[in-house]
């Protein structure tokens, strides 16, 4: 394990999920002590909200900060009143840092029928709705999908900001997010020897579009892999091994990485402090 790179913030980390379970409060210190001291936990289904929020007010540190919402793989599930709960939440729920996440998700074909387009469309643009009335940022989860979310984006003049999670698309969409006031989500498929077009991407896009996360317990950098083990648990600890691929990517010290992404996911997510690492 290398050096601990205190200042770090995983921006979206299911921390939440069952693969957790047994040892959460262990890998909770695992990763403070790789220094990771803040991690945003997105939501997907409204059934598993109280559960969110219950991991979330369970460890102290890292700072566990809820982005509650109702991801478009889930769409079959979602429901017109899970909104209202949502907004209910907003409401009442003062650390709510974002909603999350949201998007379309046209790479799946079972969600692709034309009643389930419209179903994601629908919850897509309800939750954008309740963001810009909240003033909330939203992590979003977009896959063969850009230039809808993209037009329904700018057709809804939505100007919170946020972050696109586990970017995978290209240079042009990229630049129309920035645009938009987002930020790219860049986690462990950078580390992926396929990855060619992502570096490509990462590579010319300047630092102020980037921030990082994990996407644990999927998404687990190369070297935490464990040959022949099949599907490994991805973790908030593994965080560093994307800063260091990162790092060698922009040909700059992973302390810039660390100040540069602290400062980039504060703005993202209008986290108040400054930039200063709080461990
Ligand atoms: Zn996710």
């Amino acid at each position: 394990m290398s050096a601990a790179l205190p200042g770090l913030i995983d921006t979206h980390c299911h921390f939440d999920v069952d693969d957790f379970d047994a040892d959460r409060a262990e890998v909770a210190a695992r990763a403070l002590a790789a220094g990771v001291d803040t991690i945003v936990i997105p939501g997907y289904v409204a059934e598993h909200w109280p559960r969110l929020f219950q991991v979330c007010d369970s460890i102290a540190a890292p700072r566990l900060l809820p982005a509650p919402g109702l991801h478009p793989c889930y769409i079959a599930r979602h429901e017109p009143s899970h909104l209202t709960e949502l907004e209910h939440l907003l409401q009442t729920r003062r650390d709510i840092i974002a909603i999350g996440e949201i998007g379309l998700d046209y790479f799946l074909p079972e969600l692709k029928t034309p009643e389930l387009k419209e179903k994601q469309d629908f919850f897509f643009r309800e939750q954008l709705r309740l963001a810009m009335h909240y003033h909330k940022p939203v992590v979003l989860h977009v896959r063969k999908a850009h230039a809808e979310v993209i037009a329904i984006l700018r057709e809804l003049k939505f100007r919170e900001g946020g972050i696109v999670h586990a970017w995978s698309g290209g240079i042009e969409e990229a630049r129309q997010y920035v645009k938009l006031g987002f930020r790219l989500g860049i986690g462990g498929s950078l580390t992926y020897d396929q990855s060619k077009r992502l570096r490509a991407v990462v590579c010319e896009m300047p630092m102020e579009a980037l921030v990082l996360e994990t996407d644990a317990p999927d998404m687990i950098p190369l070297c935490h892999r464990v040959p022949g083990a099949g599907r490994t648990r991805n973790s908030p600890e593994y965080l560093p091994a994307v800063v260091h691929a990162l790092s060698e990517l922009k040909g700059v010290t992973v302390e810039q990485v660390v100040h540069d992404m602290r400062q980039q996911s504060c703005l993202a997510l209008r986290l108040p402090e400054n930039i200063a690492s709080l461990t």
